[in-house]
């Protein structure tokens, strides 16, 4: 199983951003750069939820603002390792639709279930596969400040 390191502080702002968009998802972007293999996380950005349509059962991040959010990482020597993005009152599983709209090979992606408002679990899965054909989530270790998370803490 992957790991995927997280720093304390881009543990609780995605979990907190998760309980601030309640009843809704939200998502962001995770930067960092590649140690080992493993992804480790400096920063998570927040960022707008542009499905208005169905924001509680969906997120997209809009095209330009992720452009934006990767070249601003690039001048801090950062890269994008990931996504995150909460299910309001759904367990913190993928769900068919994220791996169908999931595009960064070698990337992870994070989901925090928020219950009645209250993040609980936090999981993370790899998007494994050499190609959009063979594309898979595998889950990952989280590993905050370098200590293994039930997912419960906070
Ligand atoms: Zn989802």
């Amino acid at each position: 199983m992957g790991i995927l390191h997280l720093t304390r502080a881009v543990y609780q702002a995605l979990r907190a951003h998760g309980q601030q968009t309640y009843p809704s998802e939200c998502c962001g972007v995770l930067l960092g750069h590649s140690m080992q293999g493993s992804w480790k996380v400096e920063a998570a950005v927040p960022a707008g939820n542009t499905r208005t349509d169905s924001a509680h059962n969906r997120y997209q991040i809009a095209p330009a603002e992720l452009v934006k959010i990767e070249r601003d990482a690039r001048r801090q020597g950062l890269l994008i390792a990931g996504f995150y993005h909460s299910h309001p009152d759904h367990p913190a599983q993928w769900s068919s639709t994220d791996l169908t709209e999931a595009h960064w090979l070698g990337c992870s992606y994070v989901i925090t279930a928020v219950a009645q408002g209250q993040a609980t679990v936090t999981n993370s899965f790899l998007l494994a596969g050499a190609t959009e054909e063979d594309k898979r989530f595998e889950q990952e270790t989280i590993l905050v400040d370098g200590e293994q998370t039930n997912g419960l803490s906070s």
